[in-house]
């Protein structure tokens, strides 16, 4: 853990288990170790990367946060759901990390590894799921390397995950919580809290 910590720190790309699929993780905060992210998977940079982070606390450095999306993040963090919300001006995640936009996408992964690799990085995670784009996301530590032994620096090995679903994404910006992406967290208990999307 100490070791992968280090190598997302210092730039590299260090691959680890979500409770959804395992994803490639990078430094969010360093245009430098995302761009290795777009170029390892071979995914267009105009594709916005989800950044990672412990909890309600860290995210509200990075996004401003409506009572909609702190009703959202209470009530489903940690868990599979991303919340995109206007970037924060106390934001550390990097332009590029976010496609340009001026909105930033996070969620606080509920997985013990992920959560335990991201408060020794102490910094925002960039990571989107550990494969190359249009091949399926990977389950597994063998699946990852399958796929991308090559280019990345490690992976931490937690066997299979949970659920193998993406995250829910829901943009809470003006105006009501709108769903982008379905995903492991039901839309109706989104709606429950927050009504229709
Ligand atoms: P994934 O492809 O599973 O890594 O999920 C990332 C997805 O999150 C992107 O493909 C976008 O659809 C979405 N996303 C990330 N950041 C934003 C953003 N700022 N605004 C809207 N959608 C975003
Ligand atoms: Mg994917």
């Amino acid at each position: 853990m100490a070791e992968a910590a280090r190598l997302i720190r210092s730039g590299g790309l260090v691959a680890f288990a979500t409770e959804t699929v395992y994803g490639l993780g990078a430094d969010a905060t360093s245009p430098e170790a995302v761009a290795k992210i777009y170029a390892a998977k071979g995914r267009p940079s105009f594709n916005p990367l989800i950044a990672h982070v412990t909890g309600l606390d860290a995210a509200e450095r990075q996004g401003r946060f409506s009572p909609d999306a702190i009703r959202l993040a209470q009530a489903f963090w940690p868990g599979p759901l991303t919340l995109v919300v206007p970037v924060a001006d106390s934001a550390s995640v990097c332009e590029l990390a976010r496609a340009g936009l001026p909105t930033v996408a996070l969620r606080a992964p509920a997985h013990p590894v992920a959560q335990a690799l991201l408060a020794e990085v102490g910094r925002p995670v960039a990571a989107p799921s550990a494969n190359r784009s249009g091949r399926v996301s990977p389950v597994t530590a063998d699946h990852v390397l399958e796929d991308l032994a090559d280019r990345i620096d490690a992976v931490l090995d937690a066997g299979p995950t949970d659920v193998g679903l993406e995250s829910t994404i829901v943009a809470c910006l003006d105006g009501p919580p709108v769903l982008l992406r379905p995903g492991g967290v039901a839309r109706g208990r989104i709606e429950a809290l927050v009504g229709p999307l």
